[in-house]
């Protein structure tokens, strides 16, 4: 199986237009400490790719990888289509900017599917334009492509909507607004699970990093208390629906328990990550985890 890392920020970027904090003004100043929103690129076939989420920088992201680029015809693409995490609009703003393909697949859980049709009117405003071929995500293993080379299944994770999907009455019970993508390659059986945001680390989801070889995961935030600490938020992470990396509820301990590799991606521009010479990296280390940087390319 080949991935190559798009990008490894969380929404917003590194540096984010308009913020003047430590981690976006050494980004500024440091241009290898920059970073692209999160996103990945999956071969699921020999020159067929999809794009693990679309986010605000896809155009970069595909001009700045030789495998996403088109040819040898004037308008063939690789990129076949758009597999989603959740309807958040980092990760689905970029949908639009393949509006001058001649169509693509977008898989997602219904509950995405709807809020990007339904609230956002992706269809309606893109039909004049291309082809949306929508595929549902959420009731099992399914093959991405007709030669079956790679499965994909999705694992809730968490209820949490975007804000514009957000209700006056807050109610809401499916877990299928955020997963975690399972992919599985059929010929050696090796797989990875991709989780840019995870609320809670359920059974299901210990099941499937277990069986793993490869986990990138939730980096958001280094520890808990960070959103208030650098006053971005009066929420803590956690209150975020993101897990820490650190701490007694961090994802750092169970992660070093696994046989997989594993790393961290969607990083926040307050987490002291972004820093390349911060003691947070030795600690990682010690514990056997990475971070993920944009541009790498891992193949299992
Ligand atoms: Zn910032």
């Amino acid at each position: 199986m080949l991935l190559q890392v798009l990008g490894t920020a969380a929404g917003g970027g590194l540096p984010q237009w308009n913020c003047a904090c430590p981690g976006c003004a050494g980004a500024r100043a440091h241009p290898h400490r920059r970073r692209r929103h999160a996103s990945l690129a999956l071969r699921a076939d020999e020159d067929r790719w999809y794009l693990v989420n679309a986010t605000p920088d896809i155009g970069d992201q595909i001009e700045d990888s030789p495998a996403l680029r088109p040819g040898p015809g004037p308008r063939d693409t690789p990129v076949a289509g758009v597999i989603l995490t959740d309807a958040e609009l980092d990760h689905t703003l970029g949908i639009a900017r393949l509006r001058e393909a001649d169509g693509f697949d977008v898989l997602a859980t219904r509950p995405v599917r709807r809020a990007l049709t339904g609230l956002m009117r992706l269809d309606d405003i893109l039909t004049p334009y291309t082809r949306l071929d929508w595929r549902e995500l959420g009731d099992g293993p399914v093959p991405l492509t007709k030669s079956g080379g790679i499965e994909i299944d999705a694992v809730p994770v968490s209820p949490k909507r975007p804000r514009y999907a957000v209700t006056p009455d807050g109610a809401d019970d499916d877990h299928t607004w955020v997963v975690a993508l399972r992919l599985r390659e059929s010929a050696t059986g090796r797989s990875l699970v991709y989780a840019p945001a995870l609320a809670r680390w359920s059974d299901t989801f210990q099941d499937a990093v277990e069986a793993a070889d490869c986990v990138i995961v939730d980096g958001t935030f280094w520890d808990d208390d960070e959103p208030v600490r650098t006053g971005i938020s009066a929420r803590t992470a956690t209150g975020m629906g993101h897990l820490p990396i650190a701490g007694p509820g961090g994802t750092a301990r169970r992660l070093s328990g696994l046989r997989a590799r594993c790393l961290y991606t969607h990083l926040n521009n307050t987490n002291p990550l972004g820093d390349p010479d911060a003691p947070q990296h030795a600690l990682l280390g010690e514990w056997g985890l990475e971070v993920a940087a944009d541009r790498m390319v891992i193949e299992l």
